[in-house]
């Protein structure tokens, strides 16, 4: 029971709303506020005090006993902005209270213990649905109790919020793993599920076997001749592709009914459903449209003959006639769920429609992630996102160490020292390969100079692919220098580590004919001395000795330093490895110290 407690007018409504949520949860304790407070800590496992924190905590410290015999006590402020976890957060279970108070009154759960779950996804904000005894297996996470993962297969999740096992692993050894059936991918669910309690094969299954917590990846829906005794949250992976035909008018409820039959009697998790699918012929039937819309899936089609051409368990002489393949149903399942696809529900039919199931494999996704500059706060939220997103990070250590507050416990960090490009593109693609969700990271944008095009020239398209800009260098010094960008301009490396001096002064040649504004990335090392010399004396064949060069070491980072110079005042010795210089073209002018490239309108001149 949760007891509610209040001291003025707002707080009173407050603990009504609470009530009205929970009914059967709460209890109102009336009266002055200590003898309110005294008693609701006595008789309940759990309360939600309206007051400052400060009355609080002095109202109940001298009833204090112990972490395990204390309720859970949650203060909200007058306002409702705050729902504090004050005591007992994890064996009170106030942590979880703090969070379902604030999902009622629209505040934000204040929670100050430190779990392994702190920092990871709460199960609702993983990127696939999540559905079964949500509140109970988030609680026990925030308890800090074991919660045993089963998973079919390895979908590219964030590191799962489980205690002790390290999700990713466990679920790529028990894929392989033949000692393990249950965990294999074709009857996962079925073992799980159905097998004797007893049996040792399942007795890592805490959940069957005596009312612990679990966390399933996978498209199967327990069986209900066997129910399970413990917490269960099911994750639901885009899994199942299903193919459907119809004669012509059939109708959108006839259709979702029949694939809700079919999901149900294989046992098959509707939220799994990740497609539609069917013949080209039937792209416009407006009962599959309407049908796909309605499970909000994409409606795939295919051509009869591509259709044909798979072999399926049941064709049948109807279809041929009438649209020219054996088979609409199953062999568009087939189809849709690609490479590795098995049917896992033979074709059903209704009155006017076929439907049939297939399951994909899984594939792993590889996030190209630009980190910009440096600055925390030039690096887009879509990157802090694809991070949190992601179950393993590859790259440079500086770079990991640039973020390394923003990886969530679990998360696996491969990270290597500078050169190793080659070896971090491989990894990075070789992880995706196995089904994980991989963020390779890059300094500025991870294209630029950078990991994106040695990974990619690596893989293939059984993985997915995602690109988040960054800020790349070029620009941070820009919007130091001032605008310096204006109008065209080029960036060319002097690194002639792979690539020869002649291809890149020939660049540089270029460009100083086409008086475009240029900058140079790795222009200079200790072992690297003469390159930019050399360069912009190719640039000043071209360009007046007065041409404004805009040099910026570490932009964005603490020891950020730029400066405007010319390019016959210039010292090279200013310039390292954490460094860009911007040459401008022969229209940029230095206007009160900062450079101006002329956009050229007519306005202007
Ligand atoms: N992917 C990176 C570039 C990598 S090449 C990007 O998009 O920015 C490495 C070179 O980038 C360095 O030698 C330096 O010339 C430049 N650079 C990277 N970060 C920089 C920063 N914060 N300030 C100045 N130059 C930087």
């Amino acid at each position: 029971m949760i007891g509610l407690v209040a001291a003025t007018a707002a707080g009173a409504r407050g603990c009504e709303r609470l009530a009205a949520a929970w009914p059967e949860r709460t209890r109102r304790y009336e009266g002055g506020v200590r003898d309110a407070l005294t008693r609701a800590f006595a008789e309940c496992d759990q309360v939600v005090a309206f007051l400052a924190t400060g009355a609080v905590v002095r109202l109940v410290a001298p009833l204090l006993v112990s972490k395990a015999a204390d309720p859970g006590v949650v203060a909200v402020d007058e306002a409702h902005r705050h729902a504090v976890a004050l005591l007992g957060g994890h064996a009170g279970g106030a942590n979880a209270l703090a969070r379902e108070v604030g999902a009622v009154l629209g505040a934000e759960p204040v929670i100050t213990t430190a779990t392994d779950a702190v920092g990871l996804p709460g199960l609702d904000a993983l990127p696939y649905p999540a559905e079964g005894d949500l509140a109970a297996v988030t609680r026990a996470l925030l308890d800090g109790a074991p919660v045993a993962l089963h998973a079919d297969a390895t979908w590219p999740l964030p590191p799962l919020p489980v205690t002790p096992a390290a999700p990713d692993d466990t679920a790529a050894d028990r894929e392989t793993s033949p000692a393990a059936p249950e965990h294999t991918p074709a009857n996962a669910a079925d073992t799980a599920d159905t097998a004797d309690p007893a049996d040792t094969a399942d007795t890592a299954d805490t959940a069957a076997i005596g009312g612990g917590f679990a966390l399933h990846v996978t498209d199967r829906v327990p069986d209900p001749a066997h129910p399970r005794s413990g917490h269960a949250v099911y994750v639901r992976p885009p899994s199942l592709v299903v193919g459907v035909g119809a004669s012509r008018g059939v109708g959108a409820a006839e259709v979702v009914a029949l694939v809700r039959r079919t999901l149900a009697e294989s046992g098959l998790a509707g939220k799994s459903v990740t497609a539609l699918a069917t013949v080209d012929a039937k792209r416009d039937e407006p009962g599959i449209v309407a049908a796909a819309a309605e499970w909000g899936v994409p409606l795939l089609v295919f051509d009869a003959p591509s259709l044909a051409a798979v072999a399926v368990p049941n064709p049948s002489a109807a279809p041929l006639a009438a649209v020219g393949t054996p088979s609409v149903a199953e062999a568009a399942a087939l189809l849709g769920a690609g490479r590795g696809g098995e049917l896992v529900a033979q074709k059903r039919k209704s009155a006017m429609a076929t439907a049939a199931v297939a399951r994909r494999t899984p594939r792993g996704r590889l996030a190209v992630v630009g980190l910009g500059p440096g600055a925390r706060d030039l690096m887009t939220p879509r990157a802090a996102a694809e991070l949190r997103r992601a179950s393993v990070v590859v790259g440079l250590d500086q770079y990991v160490d640039q973020v390394r507050d923003l990886l969530p416990p679990g998360m696996r960090v491969l990270e290597s020292g500078l050169g190793a490009e080659e070896e971090r593109a491989r990894t990075a693609v070789a992880q995706a390969r196995a089904g994980h969700a991989v963020a390779l990271i890059g300094s500025g944008d991870a294209g630029v100079y950078a990991m994106a095009s040695p990974a990619l020239a690596e893989a293939a398209d059984d993985i997915d692919v995602v690109g988040v800009p960054g800020v790349t260098a070029a620009l941070a010094a820009a919007a130091l220098l001032g605008a310096p960008l204006g109008h065209d301009h080029v960036a060319i490396s002097l690194s002639d580590l792979h690539t020869p001096w002649e291809v890149i002064e020939r660049r540089v040649r270029a460009a100083a004919e086409a008086d475009l504004v240029v900058t140079f990335y790795n222009p200079r090392s200790r072992g690297r001395d003469w390159q930019l010399p050399k360069a912009l004396s190719v640039l000043a064949g071209h360009r007046r000795p007065d041409t404004p060069v805009g040099v910026v070491h570490a932009a964005s980072r603490p020891d950020e330093r730029h400066a405007v110079t010319t390019l016959a005042e210039l010292d090279p010795a200013d310039v390292d490895m954490v460094t860009v210089v911007t040459v401008g073209n022969t229209a940029t002018r230095t206007v009160a110290g900062r450079m101006v490239t002329p956009r050229g309108y007519r306005w202007q001149s």
